[in-house]
């Protein structure tokens, strides 16, 4: 969510954009797959904010999303009224949720901009809808109808092969736990996420289980031992915490 301070015209326009495809809903450049995925890597270990070339789009503050704010962000909290978050469930104490309004929308978009842009909270600086198409795991379409729409537009690039091998083997660890649902406690502590977001980061975050960087080129292994797998999850839940 990078999306600089829309127009209130474009807000009106996207409004009247949830029925029929639009001729301006054409392709959109995601850029090589290795260079999104060491950044996405970086923003979901804490590095840095994500850097999704939003445009004007707000498909995400716009989809009846509830957005995770963790005991640690002072800033975005200080900025976010009481009243409009409560306890998230199943979270220790502090964690807390900002909920929708009625037409699906966060409270705090305000004429077709995140009012509290330079404090939005960590979920919204690291979310970035290319997740899907990386993964390939569908949109949950329910209510998301604005969300699946941009994903659906997404082009990567594969200029090396292992821009090709990275992006087959995302999609491989999505097939993987589609398959393994009920994978050991060891592998998926929590169980797998409920949502269609968290499985497509969960794909993403396991991704180098399903790469074998061994032999003369890096190849998928679309079966990868379930050791390797938790592994490579633990790490990566070593430096931030685990997909909602
Ligand atoms: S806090 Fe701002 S960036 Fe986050 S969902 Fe709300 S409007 Fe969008």
């Amino acid at each position: 969510m990078t999306h600089p301070q829309p127009d209130p015209i474009d807000h009106r326009e996207r409004d009247h954009r949830d029925g029929p495809e639009q001729p301006q809903d054409g392709p959109l450049d995601a850029g090589p797959f290795s260079a999104w995925l060491a950044g996405v890597r970086g923003a979901l270990a804490g590095d840095h904010g994500s850097d999704v070339p939003c445009g004007t789009c707000t498909a995400c503050c716009t989809s009846s999303q509830f957005v995770h704010i963790e005991p640690d962000e002072h800033d975005a909290l200080a900025h976010i009224p009481r009243a409009l978050r409560f306890p998230a469930p199943g979270l220790p104490r502090g964690h807390v949720l900002l909920g929708y309004d009625e037409h699906g929308h966060c409270p705090l978009l305000v004429d077709g901009a995140c009012s509290i842009y330079e404090h939005r909270p960590r979920t919204c600086r690291t979310y970035d809808c290319r997740v899907f198409p990386a993964s390939g795991v569908a949109v949950d379409e329910r209510d998301k109808v604005r969300i699946a729409r941009q994903v659906r537009r997404w082009r990567f690039s594969h200029p090396a092969e292992l821009d090709r091998v990275e992006h087959d083997a995302a999609h491989a660890a999505a097939a993987w736990f589609q398959t393994h649902a009920n994978a050991s406690p060891a592998v998926l502590p929590g169980g797998p996420p409920p949502t269609s977001t968290g499985r497509a980061i969960l794909a993403v975050a396991a991704l180098d289980a399903f790469v074998d960087r061994t032999g003369p080129a890096p190849r998928v292994v679309p079966e990868p031992d379930p050791h390797e797998i938790r592994v490579t999850l633990s790490r990566r839940r070593g430096r931030r915490s685990p997909p909602p």
